[in-house]
């Protein structure tokens, strides 16, 4: 039976994201044997991401960004990549993906990896956070593009990073006001992201298009302002806005109030490398970049052998990012098995492409005295509903760590394992924050799946 649901391929990529799939297309080019996995139902990761079939696209124009992921997306089309859709990847070794498709457990033996996993949105608790009606940017992104979800009438966008233009474009694209949308960071801190724009001509032309955008929209970034505060009776019917310091303290005194059913809260993203930490790859702490990062060699190599982490994962970057250290993962898989050398312009795309997001990365890196929107009350573990004030008495009774708070008030153990409130539990509960977090614990399951799945987990067979 187990037999039944094992699978083979030279090469398996978790991931069919811009890096993911990027790579997915090189190799079968090449010739080499390839599945994708994938937990999402279409291909395109977060950036491109696709309506379901016979759902009404969004009216207006597409940023140019995603007019470039039409392109890879009909490259996989063309070379008949296979995606296995609804595939969550949660176990790893080297050479072995389990994962759970369709309710059953399922084995993907292959020579070699490519980690393509993206990254999730970092959130920062403020009081009112887990009210109804307020999400992430990101999420805002999923409803609205990928299921075509208007979340409401009246938004506010709030946060810090290059995601919160798109979302105020989108949201608008669906029909939804914008009625403000605050940048925490200064706008001369932002102002040094400037010539890594003007001199790469992708992220030129997609920083015009937002511009002209949030013309049209008729929406003003504020820079310097955040939401201090969300209030309603059972979902979001106000937001208590204000000014914040250089370093993210929030002002207290320049509180304004505005009338909205949605808030979108994107304060970044935060590489996912859990199954990396499976695999035992050395990561390294990067804080522009989201966090802890996979560690990757000058061709996308892991330390661990036969592993390439390409995209978010390796740090937050960008599509463009994504998509170049995909095909040079590729290169790298054909140069290996194939004995043949690799292309350096792939190195040197990726090494510009890298170059111009960290820049911008600098210009909106995590601001520490944003965690001090918190008040006692506030839940820092929405799955465990631990507030700040139980996760303080934690890390003064047990010790700083994560894992000492973990254990000390069962945060970051419920059903999310800390993917949101991990980057920002250690900063609240010591107060410090300032000081680089620590590596969380990656467990098995990688990610929620069918205790069923665990138990029918099939055994690799003894050949391969
Ligand atoms: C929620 C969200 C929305 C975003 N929206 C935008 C946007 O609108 N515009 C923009 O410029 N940037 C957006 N980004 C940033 C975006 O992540 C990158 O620019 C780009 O998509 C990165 O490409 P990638 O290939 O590294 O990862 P991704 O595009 O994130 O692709 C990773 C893929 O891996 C899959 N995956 C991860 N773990 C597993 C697993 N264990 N099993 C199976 N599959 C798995 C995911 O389903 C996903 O499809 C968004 C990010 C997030 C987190």
């Amino acid at each position: 039976m187990s037999e039944a649901r094992v699978l083979h391929a030279e090469v398996g990529i978790v991931g069919a994201g811009p890096g993911g799939l990027a790579a997915a297309v090189e190799l079968v080019r090449q010739g080499l044997s390839v599945l994708v996995l994938d937990e999402g139902q279409q291909p395109g990761g977060q950036i491109f991401r696709q309506l379901p079939p016979g759902a009404a696209a969004l009216p207006g124009q597409e940023p140019p960004s995603h007019q470039a992921g039409h392109g890879l997306l009909a490259a996989a089309t063309e070379h008949a990549v296979p995606v296995h859709h609804g595939a969550t990847v949660w176990n790893v070794a080297p050479g072995r993906l389990w994962f759970e498709q369709h309710g059953q457990s399922w084995l993907l033996c292959c020579r070699h990896l490519v980690l393509a996993t993206g990254a999730f949105d970092r959130c920062v608790p403020f009081p009112g956070w887990t009210l109804p009606g307020v999400t992430t940017a990101g999420a805002l992104q999923v409803m609205v593009r990928g299921y075509g979800v208007v979340p409401g009438r009246r938004a506010l966008v709030v946060g810090s990073g290059p995601l919160l233009l798109p979302t105020v474009a989108t949201l608008h694209q669906a029909g939804v006001e914008v009625v403000a949308a605050l940048e925490a960071s200064s706008r001369w801190r932002a102002l040094r992201a400037l010539p890594a724009v003007l001199t790469n001509a992708a992220r030129r032309r997609e920083a015009l298009w937002y511009a002209r955008s949030l013309l049209r929209a008729g929406v003003r970034l504020r820079w310097g302002w955040t939401v201090f505060a969300c209030e309603g009776d059972g979902r979001v019917q106000r937001a208590v806005i204000g000014k914040v310091d250089a370093e993210g303290n929030p002002r207290r005194g320049s509180e304004r109030r505005l009338e909205v059913d949605v808030v979108g809260a994107g304060f970044g993203l935060v590489p996912s490398i859990e199954l990396g930490q499976l695999l035992g790859c050395r990561t390294r702490y990067d804080a522009p970049r989201g966090g802890h990062c996979l560690e990757v060699d000058g061709q996308q190599g892991t330390s661990v052998a036969g592993v390439y982490a390409v995209g978010e994962a390796c740090g937050v970057g960008g599509a463009e990012v994504a998509m170049a250290e995909g095909r040079l993962a590729a290169a790298a898989i054909v140069a290996a098995v194939r004995q043949t050398p690799i292309d350096a312009a792939l190195r040197t795309r990726v090494a510009a492409e890298r170059r111009a997001a960290d820049a911008m990365l600098r210009a909106f890196a995590p601001l520490p005295g944003l965690h001090r929107l918190a008040t006692d009350d506030t839940l820092v573990c929405r799955c465990e509903d631990v507030p700040l004030a139980r996760a303080r008495a934690a890390a003064a009774l047990h010790g700083d760590s994560l894992r000492a708070i973990k254990v000390g008030c069962r945060a970051g153990m419920g059903p999310c394992q800390g993917r949101i409130c991990g980057s920002s539990l250690q900063a609240l509960a010591t107060g410090r924050c300032d000081v680089v977090p620590d590596l969380p614990v990656a467990q098995v399951p990688g990610k929620p799946v069918r205790s069923a799945t665990i138990v029918d987990a099939p055994e690799p067979p003894a050949t391969a």
